[in-house]
Protein backbone atom coordinates (compact mmCIF):
# COMPACT_ATOMS: atom_id res chain seq x y z
CA UNK A 1 0.00 0.00 0.00
CA UNK A 2 1.04 3.58 -0.34
CA UNK A 3 1.97 6.19 1.78
CA UNK A 4 -0.80 8.80 2.16
CA UNK A 5 -0.75 12.41 3.47
CA UNK A 6 -2.08 11.07 6.77
CA UNK A 7 1.46 9.25 7.08
CA UNK A 8 3.03 12.51 7.49
CA UNK A 9 3.90 14.97 10.23
CA UNK A 10 2.91 17.90 8.31
CA UNK A 11 3.30 20.77 11.05
CA UNK A 12 5.71 23.39 9.73
CA UNK A 13 6.68 21.35 7.00
CA UNK A 14 7.26 22.55 3.11
CA UNK A 15 4.75 20.45 1.50
CA UNK A 16 4.53 20.20 -2.18
CA UNK A 17 1.60 18.85 -3.52
CA UNK A 18 0.65 18.04 -7.55
CA UNK A 19 -2.41 18.96 -7.82
CA UNK A 20 -4.17 18.54 -11.12
CA UNK A 21 -5.65 22.03 -12.23
CA UNK A 22 -6.00 21.22 -15.71
CA UNK A 23 -9.01 22.94 -16.17
CA UNK A 24 -10.56 24.40 -19.25
CA UNK A 25 -10.42 28.11 -19.60
CA UNK A 26 -11.38 30.55 -21.66
CA UNK A 27 -10.59 33.99 -22.15
CA UNK A 28 -9.55 33.62 -18.48
CA UNK A 29 -12.66 32.22 -17.65
CA UNK A 30 -12.62 28.58 -15.35
CA UNK A 31 -15.30 26.81 -17.52
CA UNK A 32 -15.66 23.60 -15.19
CA UNK A 33 -14.10 24.22 -12.01
CA UNK A 34 -14.43 19.98 -11.08
CA UNK A 35 -10.79 19.27 -10.48
CA UNK A 36 -9.68 22.47 -8.95
CA UNK A 37 -12.48 21.10 -6.14
CA UNK A 38 -11.45 18.01 -6.37
CA UNK A 39 -8.12 18.83 -4.99
CA UNK A 40 -9.77 20.80 -2.05
CA UNK A 41 -9.59 18.06 0.84
CA UNK A 42 -5.40 17.54 0.45
CA UNK A 43 -5.06 21.37 0.45
CA UNK A 44 -7.50 22.00 3.23
CA UNK A 45 -6.20 19.21 4.95
CA UNK A 46 -2.29 19.81 4.49
CA UNK A 47 -3.39 23.73 6.15
CA UNK A 48 -4.90 21.84 9.29
CA UNK A 49 -2.10 19.83 9.72
CA UNK A 50 0.08 23.45 9.85
CA UNK A 51 1.90 22.53 6.46
CA UNK A 52 3.59 25.74 4.24
CA UNK A 53 1.96 24.38 1.16
CA UNK A 54 3.36 24.50 -2.35
CA UNK A 55 1.20 23.51 -5.36
CA UNK A 56 2.46 22.88 -8.71
CA UNK A 57 0.31 21.80 -11.85
CA UNK A 58 0.38 21.37 -15.49
CA UNK A 59 -2.26 23.09 -17.72
CA UNK A 60 -3.22 22.25 -21.56
CA UNK A 61 0.04 21.57 -23.56
CA UNK A 62 2.65 24.31 -23.95
CA UNK A 63 3.99 24.15 -27.58
CA UNK A 64 5.01 27.85 -28.08
CA UNK A 65 5.44 31.05 -26.31
CA UNK A 66 2.27 32.36 -27.46
CA UNK A 67 0.69 29.32 -25.45
CA UNK A 68 1.70 30.63 -22.07
CA UNK A 69 -0.34 33.60 -21.97
CA UNK A 70 -3.62 30.88 -22.43
CA UNK A 71 -2.18 28.21 -20.39
CA UNK A 72 -1.44 30.52 -17.21
CA UNK A 73 -2.52 28.96 -13.90
CA UNK A 74 -3.21 32.48 -12.65
CA UNK A 75 -7.10 32.03 -13.04
CA UNK A 76 -6.67 28.81 -11.33
CA UNK A 77 -4.90 30.50 -8.35
CA UNK A 78 -7.67 32.82 -7.99
CA UNK A 79 -10.47 30.48 -8.25
CA UNK A 80 -8.65 28.55 -5.81
CA UNK A 81 -7.86 31.47 -3.40
CA UNK A 82 -12.05 32.11 -3.06
CA UNK A 83 -12.53 28.14 -2.79
CA UNK A 84 -10.05 28.05 0.27
CA UNK A 85 -11.00 31.43 1.48
CA UNK A 86 -7.35 32.38 1.96
CA UNK A 87 -4.83 34.38 -0.91
CA UNK A 88 -3.55 32.22 -2.49
CA UNK A 89 0.12 33.73 -3.09
CA UNK A 90 0.66 32.92 -7.53
CA UNK A 91 4.53 32.94 -8.37
CA UNK A 92 4.26 33.16 -12.26
CA UNK A 93 7.67 31.30 -12.90
CA UNK A 94 8.45 27.56 -12.50
CA UNK A 95 11.76 27.85 -10.95
CA UNK A 96 14.17 30.95 -10.03
CA UNK A 97 14.82 33.31 -7.16
CA UNK A 98 11.57 34.90 -6.85
CA UNK A 99 10.32 31.08 -6.26
CA UNK A 100 13.22 30.06 -3.55
CA UNK A 101 12.42 33.39 -1.43
CA UNK A 102 8.70 33.59 -1.32
CA UNK A 103 9.13 29.82 -0.27
CA UNK A 104 11.65 30.46 2.34
CA UNK A 105 9.34 33.62 3.63
CA UNK A 106 6.48 30.68 3.92
CA UNK A 107 4.85 30.88 7.22
CA UNK A 108 2.75 27.56 8.12
CA UNK A 109 -0.49 27.49 6.44
CA UNK A 110 0.26 29.69 3.76
CA UNK A 111 -0.29 27.92 0.10
CA UNK A 112 1.38 29.34 -3.01
CA UNK A 113 0.70 28.00 -6.22
CA UNK A 114 4.03 28.23 -8.65
CA UNK A 115 3.33 28.36 -13.25
CA UNK A 116 2.47 25.64 -15.07
CA UNK A 117 4.55 23.08 -15.35
CA UNK A 118 4.72 22.71 -18.72
CA UNK A 119 6.10 26.03 -19.20
CA UNK A 120 9.28 23.60 -18.62
CA UNK A 121 8.59 21.87 -22.35
CA UNK A 122 8.98 25.02 -23.95
CA UNK A 123 13.01 24.01 -23.45
CA UNK A 124 13.46 20.54 -24.47
CA UNK A 125 10.57 19.40 -23.28
CA UNK A 126 11.98 19.06 -19.69
CA UNK A 127 8.48 18.56 -17.87
CA UNK A 128 7.29 16.11 -19.97
CA UNK A 129 10.38 14.31 -20.44
CA UNK A 130 11.33 13.92 -16.66
CA UNK A 131 14.44 16.14 -17.26
CA UNK A 132 16.25 14.52 -14.38
CA UNK A 133 17.69 18.33 -13.03
CA UNK A 134 14.35 19.61 -12.93
CA UNK A 135 13.30 16.76 -10.81
CA UNK A 136 15.28 17.12 -8.33
CA UNK A 137 15.30 20.96 -8.25
CA UNK A 138 11.48 21.11 -7.54
CA UNK A 139 12.41 18.69 -4.79
CA UNK A 140 14.78 20.92 -3.07
CA UNK A 141 12.06 23.34 -2.88
CA UNK A 142 10.22 20.79 -0.33
CA UNK A 143 10.24 18.97 2.54
CA UNK A 144 7.54 16.28 1.56
CA UNK A 145 6.09 15.22 -1.85
CA UNK A 146 2.12 14.53 -2.38
CA UNK A 147 0.79 13.13 -5.40
CA UNK A 148 -2.62 14.40 -5.92
CA UNK A 149 -2.76 14.80 -9.39
CA UNK A 150 -4.94 11.95 -10.55
CA UNK A 151 -5.37 12.86 -14.13
CA UNK A 152 -1.12 12.38 -15.06
CA UNK A 153 -0.61 9.37 -12.33
CA UNK A 154 0.26 6.89 -15.51
CA UNK A 155 2.84 9.84 -16.78
CA UNK A 156 6.55 9.97 -16.13
CA UNK A 157 7.03 13.83 -15.93
CA UNK A 158 9.23 15.92 -13.72
CA UNK A 159 6.64 17.32 -11.62
CA UNK A 160 5.49 13.94 -10.51
CA UNK A 161 7.82 10.63 -10.75
CA UNK A 162 10.80 13.30 -10.81
CA UNK A 163 10.57 15.03 -8.03
CA UNK A 164 9.12 11.41 -5.62
CA UNK A 165 12.58 9.91 -6.28
CA UNK A 166 14.36 12.67 -4.02
CA UNK A 167 11.64 13.19 -1.24
CA UNK A 168 9.83 11.17 1.08
CA UNK A 169 6.19 10.91 -0.44
CA UNK A 170 2.31 9.94 -0.47
CA UNK A 171 -0.91 10.44 -1.99
CA UNK A 172 -3.48 12.85 -1.42
CA UNK A 173 -6.82 12.26 -0.68
CA UNK A 174 -7.91 12.35 -4.62
CA UNK A 175 -5.53 9.92 -5.78
CA UNK A 176 -6.15 7.24 -3.10
CA UNK A 177 -10.23 7.31 -3.32
CA UNK A 178 -9.46 7.33 -7.61
CA UNK A 179 -7.42 3.92 -6.58
CA UNK A 180 -10.26 2.15 -4.16
CA UNK A 181 -13.02 3.28 -6.64
CA UNK A 182 -10.83 1.34 -9.67
CA UNK A 183 -9.61 -1.15 -7.32
CA UNK A 184 -13.53 -2.45 -7.07
CA UNK A 185 -13.42 -2.95 -10.81
CA UNK A 186 -10.23 -4.79 -10.69
CA UNK A 187 -10.27 -7.04 -7.64
CA UNK A 188 -13.67 -9.02 -7.54
CA UNK A 189 -15.36 -7.05 -9.31
CA UNK A 190 -19.41 -8.38 -8.22
CA UNK A 191 -20.95 -9.82 -11.31
CA UNK A 192 -22.62 -9.47 -13.84
CA UNK A 193 -19.68 -6.73 -14.59
CA UNK A 194 -20.07 -4.93 -17.96
CA UNK A 195 -18.03 -2.31 -19.59
CA UNK A 196 -19.31 0.24 -22.00
CA UNK A 197 -17.01 1.38 -24.27
CA UNK A 198 -17.29 4.47 -26.96
CA UNK A 199 -15.07 7.11 -28.54
CA UNK A 200 -13.62 7.39 -31.94
CA UNK A 201 -10.62 4.80 -31.70
CA UNK A 202 -10.20 1.28 -31.67
CA UNK A 203 -6.10 1.48 -31.59
CA UNK A 204 -6.71 3.62 -28.12
CA UNK A 205 -8.39 0.48 -26.22
CA UNK A 206 -6.51 -2.48 -28.08
CA UNK A 207 -4.89 -3.15 -24.49
CA UNK A 208 -7.53 -2.42 -22.58
CA UNK A 209 -9.80 -4.93 -24.47
CA UNK A 210 -7.54 -7.36 -24.19
CA UNK A 211 -7.54 -7.09 -20.25
CA UNK A 212 -10.87 -6.92 -19.89
CA UNK A 213 -12.11 -9.29 -22.49
CA UNK A 214 -11.10 -11.92 -19.72
CA UNK A 215 -12.26 -10.13 -16.67
CA UNK A 216 -15.67 -8.40 -17.71
CA UNK A 217 -19.08 -10.75 -18.60
CA UNK A 218 -20.35 -7.99 -21.36
CA UNK A 219 -18.23 -5.30 -23.65
CA UNK A 220 -21.05 -3.11 -25.06
CA UNK A 221 -19.52 -1.10 -27.85
CA UNK A 222 -20.56 2.00 -29.39
CA UNK A 223 -19.15 5.48 -30.49
CA UNK A 224 -17.10 6.05 -33.73
CA UNK A 225 -15.20 2.82 -32.56
CA UNK A 226 -18.25 0.39 -32.77
CA UNK A 227 -17.65 0.96 -37.33
CA UNK A 228 -14.52 -1.04 -37.26
CA UNK A 229 -16.48 -4.43 -35.47
CA UNK A 230 -19.01 -3.96 -37.54
CA UNK A 231 -16.75 -3.72 -40.42
CA UNK A 232 -14.84 -6.45 -39.50
CA UNK A 233 -18.00 -8.67 -38.44
CA UNK A 234 -18.66 -8.05 -42.57
CA UNK A 235 -21.04 -5.01 -42.54
CA UNK A 236 -20.95 -2.10 -45.23
CA UNK A 237 -20.52 0.81 -43.01
CA UNK A 238 -20.38 3.37 -45.68
CA UNK A 239 -18.64 6.67 -44.98
CA UNK A 240 -18.68 6.00 -40.97
CA UNK A 241 -15.16 6.05 -39.08
CA UNK A 242 -13.49 2.89 -39.71
CA UNK A 243 -9.50 1.69 -38.91
CA UNK A 244 -8.82 -0.09 -41.36
CA UNK A 245 -5.67 -1.61 -39.47
CA UNK A 246 -7.56 -2.78 -36.51
CA UNK A 247 -9.80 -4.81 -38.66
CA UNK A 248 -7.70 -8.15 -37.86
CA UNK A 249 -7.75 -7.11 -34.28
CA UNK A 250 -11.11 -6.54 -33.53
CA UNK A 251 -12.09 -9.90 -36.22
CA UNK A 252 -10.30 -12.12 -33.77
CA UNK A 253 -11.66 -10.29 -30.50
CA UNK A 254 -15.14 -11.37 -31.95
CA UNK A 255 -14.10 -14.83 -32.60
CA UNK A 256 -13.04 -15.45 -29.66
CA UNK A 257 -15.87 -13.70 -27.58
CA UNK A 258 -18.85 -13.49 -29.71
CA UNK A 259 -21.59 -13.63 -26.51
CA UNK A 260 -19.42 -10.99 -24.76
CA UNK A 261 -18.71 -8.41 -27.18
CA UNK A 262 -22.24 -6.88 -27.91
CA UNK A 263 -21.95 -4.64 -31.10
CA UNK A 264 -25.22 -2.10 -32.25
CA UNK A 265 -28.17 -2.90 -34.11
CA UNK A 266 -29.12 0.04 -35.35
CA UNK A 267 -27.47 3.80 -35.85
CA UNK A 268 -27.77 7.01 -36.54
CA UNK A 269 -26.48 8.67 -39.52
CA UNK A 270 -26.56 11.32 -41.60
CA UNK A 271 -24.95 12.28 -44.99
CA UNK A 272 -22.78 15.57 -43.21
CA UNK A 273 -21.16 15.96 -39.72
CA UNK A 274 -23.15 19.23 -38.43
CA UNK A 275 -26.38 20.35 -36.59
CA UNK A 276 -29.70 19.94 -38.28
CA UNK A 277 -29.14 17.76 -40.97
CA UNK A 278 -31.37 14.72 -42.32
CA UNK A 279 -30.76 12.04 -40.04
CA UNK A 280 -31.96 8.19 -40.38
CA UNK A 281 -32.14 5.45 -38.18
CA UNK A 282 -31.00 2.66 -40.18
CA UNK A 283 -30.24 -1.20 -39.33
CA UNK A 284 -26.27 -2.27 -39.59
CA UNK A 285 -27.21 -3.64 -42.34
CA UNK A 286 -28.73 -0.60 -44.07
CA UNK A 287 -26.13 2.00 -43.80
CA UNK A 288 -25.35 3.66 -47.61
CA UNK A 289 -22.15 4.47 -49.36
CA UNK A 290 -22.35 7.80 -48.81
CA UNK A 291 -24.07 7.62 -45.33
CA UNK A 292 -21.89 8.22 -41.77
CA UNK A 293 -23.21 6.32 -38.66
CA UNK A 294 -22.88 8.94 -36.14
CA UNK A 295 -25.11 7.84 -33.18
CA UNK A 296 -26.10 4.63 -31.48
CA UNK A 297 -29.67 4.00 -32.46
CA UNK A 298 -33.29 3.49 -30.38
CA UNK A 299 -33.13 -0.45 -30.67
CA UNK A 300 -29.28 -0.61 -29.92
CA UNK A 301 -30.06 1.41 -26.59
CA UNK A 302 -32.96 -1.49 -26.04
CA UNK A 303 -30.52 -3.99 -25.83
CA UNK A 304 -27.62 -1.95 -24.24
CA UNK A 305 -30.23 -1.79 -21.27
CA UNK A 306 -30.71 -5.22 -21.22
CA UNK A 307 -27.38 -6.21 -20.37
CA UNK A 308 -26.85 -3.34 -18.02
CA UNK A 309 -30.04 -3.88 -15.81
CA UNK A 310 -28.96 -7.23 -15.46
CA UNK A 311 -24.97 -5.93 -14.48
CA UNK A 312 -23.69 -5.37 -10.59
CA UNK A 313 -20.55 -3.09 -11.67
CA UNK A 314 -20.68 -1.13 -14.41
CA UNK A 315 -17.81 0.73 -15.90
CA UNK A 316 -18.12 3.13 -18.85
CA UNK A 317 -15.57 4.80 -21.04
CA UNK A 318 -16.60 6.95 -24.23
CA UNK A 319 -18.82 9.03 -25.88
CA UNK A 320 -22.06 6.30 -27.89
CA UNK A 321 -21.59 9.26 -30.95
CA UNK A 322 -20.76 12.77 -31.84
CA UNK A 323 -22.41 14.13 -29.06
CA UNK A 324 -20.90 17.86 -29.60
CA UNK A 325 -23.84 17.93 -31.88
CA UNK A 326 -26.83 17.46 -30.13
CA UNK A 327 -28.70 15.56 -33.14
CA UNK A 328 -26.02 12.76 -32.40
CA UNK A 329 -26.19 13.29 -28.54
CA UNK A 330 -29.43 10.98 -28.42
CA UNK A 331 -27.34 7.88 -27.98
CA UNK A 332 -25.08 8.82 -25.13
CA UNK A 333 -27.53 10.98 -23.46
CA UNK A 334 -30.22 7.90 -23.03
CA UNK A 335 -27.16 5.72 -22.01
CA UNK A 336 -27.09 7.89 -19.24
CA UNK A 337 -30.10 7.79 -17.88
CA UNK A 338 -29.95 3.87 -18.32
CA UNK A 339 -26.81 3.58 -16.20
CA UNK A 340 -28.02 6.34 -13.35
CA UNK A 341 -31.15 3.98 -13.26
CA UNK A 342 -29.91 0.96 -12.86
CA UNK A 343 -28.83 -0.78 -9.48
CA UNK A 344 -24.97 -1.73 -10.17
CA UNK A 345 -22.02 0.06 -8.97
CA UNK A 346 -21.39 2.48 -11.75
CA UNK A 347 -17.70 4.11 -12.83
CA UNK A 348 -17.77 6.17 -15.46
CA UNK A 349 -13.64 6.69 -17.01
CA UNK A 350 -12.58 10.54 -17.03
CA UNK A 351 -12.38 12.82 -20.29
CA UNK A 352 -15.34 13.06 -22.72
CA UNK A 353 -17.71 10.69 -21.10
CA UNK A 354 -17.31 12.38 -17.41
CA UNK A 355 -17.79 15.72 -19.24
CA UNK A 356 -21.07 14.11 -20.88
CA UNK A 357 -22.12 12.86 -17.75
CA UNK A 358 -21.78 16.00 -15.61
CA UNK A 359 -23.12 18.46 -18.51
CA UNK A 360 -25.95 15.79 -18.93
CA UNK A 361 -27.03 16.40 -15.26
CA UNK A 362 -26.11 12.90 -14.68
CA UNK A 363 -23.34 13.80 -12.34
CA UNK A 364 -25.35 12.23 -9.12
CA UNK A 365 -26.66 9.42 -10.32
CA UNK A 366 -23.36 7.16 -10.79
CA UNK A 367 -21.14 6.10 -7.83
CA UNK A 368 -17.47 7.70 -9.05
CA UNK A 369 -16.69 9.75 -12.39
CA UNK A 370 -12.91 9.51 -12.42
CA UNK A 371 -10.95 12.67 -12.85
CA UNK A 372 -8.51 10.95 -15.50
CA UNK A 373 -9.15 9.70 -18.40
CA UNK A 374 -6.17 8.33 -19.55
CA UNK A 375 -5.03 7.55 -15.74
CA UNK A 376 -8.20 5.27 -15.49
CA UNK A 377 -8.03 3.56 -18.88
CA UNK A 378 -3.98 2.51 -18.14
CA UNK A 379 -5.36 1.48 -14.72
CA UNK A 380 -7.59 -0.77 -16.42
CA UNK A 381 -5.43 -2.19 -18.78
CA UNK A 382 -3.47 -3.59 -15.36
CA UNK A 383 0.20 -1.28 -16.19
CA UNK A 384 1.69 -0.47 -13.57
CA UNK A 385 1.12 3.69 -12.99
CA UNK A 386 4.62 5.16 -13.20
CA UNK A 387 3.87 7.86 -10.89
CA UNK A 388 2.22 6.03 -8.39
CA UNK A 389 4.83 2.96 -8.61
CA UNK A 390 7.65 6.15 -7.68
CA UNK A 391 5.47 7.02 -3.89
CA UNK A 392 6.97 5.14 -0.97
CA UNK A 393 5.23 2.03 0.39
CA UNK A 394 3.79 1.91 3.83
P1 LIG B 1 -12.10 9.57 -27.79
O1 LIG B 1 -11.25 10.80 -27.80
O2 LIG B 1 -11.50 8.41 -28.52
O3 LIG B 1 -12.61 9.20 -26.41
O4 LIG B 1 -13.38 9.91 -28.62
C1 LIG B 1 -14.26 10.93 -28.28
C2 LIG B 1 -14.77 11.52 -29.55
O5 LIG B 1 -15.36 10.52 -30.33
C3 LIG B 1 -15.84 12.57 -29.33
O6 LIG B 1 -15.32 13.82 -29.71
C4 LIG B 1 -16.96 12.13 -30.26
O7 LIG B 1 -17.49 13.17 -31.01
C5 LIG B 1 -16.29 11.14 -31.17
N1 LIG B 1 -17.23 10.18 -31.73
C6 LIG B 1 -18.11 9.42 -31.09
N2 LIG B 1 -18.84 8.69 -31.95
C7 LIG B 1 -18.43 9.02 -33.18
C8 LIG B 1 -18.81 8.59 -34.49
N3 LIG B 1 -19.77 7.71 -34.67
N4 LIG B 1 -18.14 9.12 -35.52
C9 LIG B 1 -17.16 10.03 -35.33
N5 LIG B 1 -16.75 10.46 -34.13
C10 LIG B 1 -17.38 9.96 -33.06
Amino acid sequence: MKKTIKDYDLKGKKVIIRCDFNVPIEGGVIKDDNRIRQSLKTIRYARKMGAKVILLSHLGRVKTEEDKEKYTLRPVAEALSKLLRKKVIFINKTRGKEVEETIKNMKEKDVILLENTRFEDLEKQKESKNDKRLGKYWASLGDIYINDAFGTIHRSHASNLGIAKHLKSGVGFLVEKEIKELEKLTKNPKKPYTIILGGSKVSDKINLLKNLSKKADYILIGGGMAFTFLNAAGFNIGSSLCEKEEIPFCKQLLEDYPDKIILPIDIITAKEIKQNVKTKNRFVNEIEEDEIGLDIGKKTLEVFKQYIDDSKTIFWNGPMGYFEIKDFSKGTKGLCEVIANSKAYKIIGGGDTARAVTEMGYEKKVNHISTGGGASLTFLEGVKLKALDSINEK
